[in-house]
Parts: structure tokens; C-alpha cells; sequence
């Protein structure tokens, strides 16, 4: 997006209804449906230049469903998309193919008032992205993409609505109120060739992100845990095992390995690591412990990847949302509440809130504080259960396909196994990972149906004279299989 003039000369002399702080998937998707309620809103971003990341390329059906709820879906389009119709799951050479959910199974996407209009919930033919297939096709799609050109379409958008005014700027502070610094009253904003200007909002949203800056003003301990990282790659002209879908590699000797086209030419890779900081050379440890393990059909590709050597990494968060219980400041996206990356469900999670977000207060007069901070009380109880399963789905996920005990890796082909029965066994599985099938209890249900699968896997293999043991190392895997999900499950619910 060309930079002009216009993002330095925001006026502060006005209170905004609203001040969005980032401009990165969320921030855009706040400040526009607020505009498109009628309020005035100022959005700032340190950095409008086209971002370069490997994070957030990989959108499951629920997040298109929310961009199509929020009015705003045309941001795929003209980017070069590759449409997403499901998932291969691979495990030491096998493979299972996993279709998206069919629409007939799924609610029928709600459209938030005043959001959408003149078609704007609907993807255009663009080449790539085909109206035919995402509008009419029996079945919900995913769409993977180059992140930047991404963010730069949504932020098209936002600077194409007339109740919102952009402005570059390092946001460095939230303003608290005089009398009660309990209160935000807006954000302080360094400006390049301004300095530092004080710009006023009965409400400000945080949308800082992965790293942000400001989740601590919910709580101090408003931090996220890191437990382990990607090193990301980018593939050129890769032969896909399965066109149009995400993989995911596993194994017993390796930790789990994701793939998904971004472009015509370009496929992203994402290796995990198991810990937060990543090996001094990463060359040496792809070689061992990645190479290996890549399918025949992406090694050309691979390799030669390897051998440019541009890794990147990333660390993988995990952080439980917090109730927002400030007045007059919103935290919301990944400041807010992160999940393991592997199920690539931070972007549905984010726009989903903002779908409840507008339709909870988008009609409220937001200098009514003391309303609004009631609607946002209630908005954490109401976004729980679609959060709820995203994010546990992620951490469990995670934690079985980098099985690093028995247990676990019994675990990891009981769950490969089932995806193997097929029907039920796979079709159920995929509504949760497409974010479209909020119901926790549901996916406690089929997590334990996985891990009883296993037990009795297990119990077959020992045969007759190993039924004594088989019973006993069953227990042992169920109990594992407690403790990976439970914790995750209750703290995400009831917390
Ligand atoms: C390795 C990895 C892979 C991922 N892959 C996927 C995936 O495939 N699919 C998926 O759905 N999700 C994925 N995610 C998660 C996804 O990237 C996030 O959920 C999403 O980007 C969150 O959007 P956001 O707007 O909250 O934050 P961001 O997109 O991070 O945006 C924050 C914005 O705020 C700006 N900003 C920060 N501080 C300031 C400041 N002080 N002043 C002004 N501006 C500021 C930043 O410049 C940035 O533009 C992945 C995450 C990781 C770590």
C-alpha cells in the first residue's frame, strides 16, 4: 500500500469513539465494522509497509466465515490465494486425506449489521479464488496466503472507510484517567516528525499482537508461556502430495512438520522444535532431524531450501484470554489469547471475536462506559465456547504429534489410527480444527473416544498373553491422555 501524507496528520483535537492500536489481522477488522456502525474511530500502526512474516498464511473454513460475517472477505481476493479444501495427515509414510466440513452440517454464516452490504460477504472471481467454488461448492474452504499481501487488503479496506482516520505511529503508552487510574482515556502515539501526541477515545482496543506491549495493562500476569518454536522455510514450485490442502507430517522419530502453498510458487514449511529457543545451527538440524522425514514429492523443493539456508523462527505461545475488565480498553486478538500455531486457528479465534465484539456493542453509544464495560464482561463467557475448542484442540494436538514418551506416541498413532476408520471418525475431528463446530464437550467426548480407541489398539497387539499388560499400559495411556487435556480444557473454560 502506497504511504501518503495522511498517516501523520491525525487530529487530536477530537475524542474518537474509538482508538484501535495495530493494524495486523484484527486491528483492520475492529476499526472497520465499528466505522460501518457509525463510529469515529483512529487506527494506528507503527509499520503500514507491506509486512514480511510467516505467521497467520493458513485460514480454516471458520475464519473465512467470520471475514464473510464481518463484510470483509473480498481481503483474499487478488492476492495470488490458493483455495483450502482440506487436510492430508501423514504418519511415517501413510496418509489420510481429510475434506472440510459440508455447509449442510455446519449453522449458516450469521451477517453482522450494517457489516455487510452490496455483496461484500461474497469472494470475487479473481483466478485464483473462484466464486463458483467457494460460494456454491457443497463443502466449506479454507484459503492459505502470502501474509502480507493479505494484511494489505485488509488495511485497504479500513483506509477506504470515511469514519476512519490511519495514522503510523509507535503507540507507547495508554492513557489512564487523572482522577481514577483505573480508566483508559486513550493512547499516547509517537509520531515521526510530531513526537509524542496524546490522542483521546471513550473506548481503546488492543490489537498489539503476538508481542504485545499492552495485554499487561488487564494484569501483569497477563503473560504467555512458551513451550516451543517453528523454524519456518519457504518452498519453491514444491510438488504438494495433495494439491489444495494443508499437511501435516508425523512420526515416531521426528517432531511434527507443516506444509501449506501460499502462492503459485511459493509453500510455506513450519518444523517444530520442542522448546522455546532453537538450535545454533539449524542447517545441522534440519539435515538430521526434518530432512529425513520430508515426503519423496517435496524433497526437490526441500532441499534446495536447505541449501539457500534462509530460515525464520517463531516462538509458540500459549496464553488463556482474561476477562477485560478495564474500563474503557478492549484486549483483544493475539494480545488477548494465543494457541499452539500447529492448527493454524489464531486468525478464526481473533475474527470470531470481533463478530461477537460488533454485534455485542457495535450499536452502543460507546461514551456510556459503564454499559460497555458490562457487554465486554459478558463477551468473555460468550466467546468461550469457540475459543475454547480451537485452543485446546491445539495444545492436545501439539502435544501428541511431538510425542516425546511412550505413552504419547501411543497416543499419536491411536489418533492416526482413527482418522484411518474414516466416516464419523475423521468428519467430526475436522469440524473442530475448521472452527465451526463450537462445543466443547463435543471434543472432550472425541478426545477420550481417541484415547480409548488407542487402549483397546494397544490391548489387540499384546494379544492373549499379553492381556495383563496390555490392560495395565492401558491405563497409563488414558491417564496420559487425563493430563494433556484436562488441565488445558478446565483452565480455558472455567477460567
Ligand atoms: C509461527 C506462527 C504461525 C501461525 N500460523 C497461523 C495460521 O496459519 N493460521 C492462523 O489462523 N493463525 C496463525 N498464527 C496466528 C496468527 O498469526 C495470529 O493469530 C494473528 O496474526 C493475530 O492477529 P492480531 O491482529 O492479533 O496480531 P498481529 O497480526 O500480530 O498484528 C499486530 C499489529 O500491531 C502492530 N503493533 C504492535 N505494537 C504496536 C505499537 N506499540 N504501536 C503501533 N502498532 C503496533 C504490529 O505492527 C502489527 O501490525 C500463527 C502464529 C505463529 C506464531
Amino acid at each position: 500500500m502506497a504511504l501518503n501524507q495522511n498517516l501523520f496528520n491525525a487530529d487530536e483535537g477530537v475524542t474518537y469513539d474509538a482508538i484501535v492500536i495495530g493494524a495486523g489481522v484484527i486491528g483492520p477488522c475492529v476499526a472497520t465494522g465499528l466505522a460501518r456502525k457509525g463510529k469515529k474511530v483512529l487506527i494506528v500502526e507503527r509499520d503500514w509497509a507491506l509486512p514480511d512474516r510467516i505467521v497467520g498464511e493458513l485460514m480454516q473454513p471458520g475464519g473465512v466465515r467470520a471475514l464473510r460475517s464481518l463484510g470483509m472477505v473480498q481481503s483474499i481476493n487478488n492476492i495470488e490465494a490458493v483455495p483450502v479444501t482440506g487436510y492430508t495427515v501423514m504418519f511415517n509414510g501413510e496418509k489420510v486425506d481429510i475434506p472440510y466440513p459440508y455447509k449442510s452440517d455446519v449453522e449458516p454464516v450469521h451477517k453482522v449489521k450494517d457489516l455487510v452490504r452490496d455483496g461484500n460477504d461474497q469472494v470475487l472471481d479473481d483466478g485464483h479464488i473462484t466464486k463458483k467454488d467457494f460460494e456454491t461448492d457443497e463443502r466449506e474452504r479454507g484459503v492459505a496466503f502470502v501474509h502480507g499481501k493479505f494484511l494489505d487488503n485488509l488495511r485497504a479496506i479500513v483506509r477506504n472507510e470515511p469514519n476512519v482516520t490511519c495514522v503510523q505511529g509507535n503507540c507507547v503508552e495508554v492513557l489512564k484517567d487523572a482522577q481514577n487510574n483505573n480508566e483508559v482515556i486513550g493512547a499516547k502515539i509517537d509520531i515521526e516528525g510530531r513526537g509524542k501526541v496524546d490522542f483521546k477515545a471513550h473506548i481503546t482496543f488492543v490489537c498489539d499482537g503476538i508481542f504485545s506491549h499492552f495485554r499487561k495493562e488487564l494484569n501483569p500476569e497477563h503473560v504467555p508461556t512458551v513451550g516451543s518454536s517453528f523454524v519456518g522455510m519457504s518452498l519453491y514450485h514444491a510438488k504438494m502430495p495433495t494439491p489444495n490442502h494443508g499437511h501435516v507430517i508425523l512420526g515416531n522419530k521426528h517432531m511434527p512438520v507443516i506444509v501449506y502453498q501460499i502462492s503459485p510458487e511459493e509453500t510455506r514449511i513450519l518444523c517444530a522444535f520442542n522448546s522455546a529457543k532453537v538450535p545454533k545451527d539449524l542447517k545441522g538440524w534440519m539435515q538430521k532431524d526434518v530432512q529425513p522425514y520430508i515426503p519423496e514429492a517435496l524433497r526437490p523443493s526441500f532441499d534446495d531450501a536447505l541449501q539457500a539456508g534462509k530460515f525464520r523462527a517463531m516462538p509458540n505461545s500459549y496464553l488463556p484470554a482474561r476477562q477485560n475488565d478495564v474500563i474503557g480498553m478492549c484486549v483483544i486478538g493475539d494480545a488477548l489469547n494465543m494457541r499452539h500455531p500447529l492448527t493454524g486457528g489464531g486468525m478464526t479465534v481473533g475474527l470470531h471475536d470481533v463478530v461477537l465484539l460488533m454485534d455485542k456493542i457495535g450499536d452502543l453509544d460507546f461514551s456510556d462506559r459503564a454499559t460497555i464495560l458490562d457487554e465486554l464482561l459478558d463477551l468473555h463467557f460468550e466467546r468461550k465456547s469457540h475459543g475454547t475448542v480451537v485452543n485446546v484442540l491445539s495444545i492436545a494436538l501439539y502435544s501428541l504429534f511431538a510425542a516425546d514418551t511412550p505413552n504419547l506416541k501411543a497416543l499419536q498413532r491411536g489418533c492416526f489410527k482413527y482418522f484411518q476408520r474414516g466416516g464419523d471418525c475423521v468428519n467430526v475431528p475436522v469440524q473442530f480444527l475448521s472452527g465451526v463446530l463450537p462445543n466443547p464437550l463435543y471434543l472432550t467426548r472425541v478426545f477420550f473416544a481417541v484415547a480409548l480407541y488407542t487402549c483397546y489398539l494397544n490391548i489387540e497387539e499384546r494379544g492373549f498373553f499379553g492381556f495383563p499388560l496390555g490392560v495395565l499400559e492401558g491405563f497409563m495411556i488414558f491417564f496420559t491422555a487425563v493430563r494433556v487435556f484436562t488441565p488445558f480444557m478446565l483452565g480455558e473454560y472455567f477460567g
